[in-house]
């Protein structure tokens, strides 16, 4: 019998002991809160739809008639909105019939980047903490998993450059990064960006970079896709989605961008794996990626208020907290509240729904099992200010009682 999925799903940490596979923790936070009516900053989904212009347009497409297989690169005036975005706010040209390639979301696309780019004997290097996605997609292509750590410090998580030097090799196919990074809200800096473009050029390897927070920046804090340093366009896959900058994560529009050979490359995985699909999403996104601008600026600030107050509320409560620079979520260290029945993050994120009404992720979720960056980080969890202002503040007021 064939046992890959077995491997897979163990090495995400998902298989049972009566060997099921479980849902992943994100799953079962968010159904633990559900139990126990906990405010669910958990699961970093948004609990407002994006705007409504955007989502008329799809109601037009359907009536309209863009039901059937869009083509499998994707919608032309979506690729030709994606190659326009990507001039217009980074200087970067790719050529829409041959250098983009739309996706069932970033996860597709970066699925298919790996798949396509490595395999066994080949090695792909990620940070950790890591998206949990990223490891899955180098399971199913058999490559080793590397890694090299964000390390917490003043300047918040930080890419330890020592440790990526010894941490490539000969053998690394990909370097697999993701910045606004999450679980960290690390926005790479140039620094950070250039010491990555220095190790893959050392080995000749491709960086798959996931970019979907690549709007949501707070503090002047920039965000700069590693494609546009020098030297990197040609050996970049740029991989963006729809649903975190327009919270549509559910129509699950991604995009890749790169030089034709390694979209090549991966169209060829991608249009086995859904070959198509989201047909009336496409040029909808495709008019938001053009027209959204002012949409997305709303969302950056309103994230931004959010992240305050939730920052503000959960120094209140007493824990330690990194001040993220993107993304939606704060990374905060539990040990003060700690103890021998809680022993770790894991096990305070499981308790706190039913004990204090909350809901966050254990930071380790986002880690090797065993290794030095989970055992560095397992004390941290991860919580997410993408919710409404009522349900952040009800969760602060829960910490807060509980002190
Ligand atoms: C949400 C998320 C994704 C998934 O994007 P989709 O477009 O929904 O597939 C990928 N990477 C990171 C880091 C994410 O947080």
């Amino acid at each position: 019998m064939n046992e890959r999925w077995r491997y897979v799903a163990a090495s995400a940490g998902l298989v049972a002991d009566d060997g099921r596979v479980r849902p992943t923790i994100f799953a079962e936070m968010s159904a633990l809160a559900a139990r126990t009516g906990a405010a669910n900053l958990g699961q970093g989904f948004p609990d407002e739809d994006g705007p409504e212009w955007i989502r008329e347009l799809a109601v037009e497409s359907i009536r309209g008639g863009r039901n059937q297989y869009p083509p499998g690169r994707g919608d032309a005036a979506l690729r030709a909105a994606i190659a326009e975005h990507e001039r217009v706010r980074y200087g970067l040209d790719f050529d829409p019939e041959r250098e983009v390639l739309v996706a069932a979301g970033a996860t597709e696309a970066l699925t298919s980047a790996v798949l396509a780019l490595a395999g066994p004997g080949d090695e792909v290097l990620t940070l950790e903490p890591f998206y949990d996605s990223h490891a899955a997609a180098i399971a199913m292509a058999g490559a080793a998993h590397t890694t090299v750590p964000l390390v917490p410090g003043a300047e918040g998580f930080r890419l330890d450059v020592d440790a990526l030097s010894a941490a490539v090799s000969p053998r690394t196919r990909v370097i697999l990064i993701n910045t606004p990074h999450n679980p960290t809200g690390t926005v790479l800096s140039r620094e950070e960006l250039a010491a990555i473009a220095a190790a893959a050029a050392r080995v000749d390897a491709v960086v798959v970079t996931d970019e979907v927070y690549e709007h949501l920046t707070f503090d002047g804090a920039e965000h700069h896709p590693i494609a546009t340093l020098p030297g990197m366009r040609e050996r970049t896959v740029t991989i963006s989605s729809a649903g975190k900058t327009f919270s549509l994560t559910g129509w699950k529009i991604g995009w890749a961008c790169g030089p034709e050979q390694l979209i090549e490359a991966m169209l060829a995985i991608k249009q086995f794996l859904t070959y198509s699909g989201g047909a009336p999403f496409q040029p909808a996104i495709a008019r938001a990626l053009s027209e959204g601008g002012s949409d997305i600026e709303a969302l950056r600030r309103s994230l931004d208020h959010r992240r305050e107050l939730l920052l503000d509320g959960l120094q209140r409560a007493g824990f330690t907290v990194m001040r993220p620079s993107g993304t939606y979520f704060i990374c905060a260290d539990a040990s003060p509240f700690l103890s021998e029945t809680v022993p770790d993050g894991d096990a305070f994120a499981r308790r706190l729904p039913e004990q204090a009404g909350v809901a966050c992720v254990p930071v380790s979720a986002f880690c090797r099992a065993g290794s030095p960056t989970a055992e560095a980080l397992k004390n941290w969890v991860r919580f997410t200010f993408v919710k409404d202002e009522a349900t952040l503040l009800t969760a602060i007021e829960r910490l807060l009682a509980r002190r």
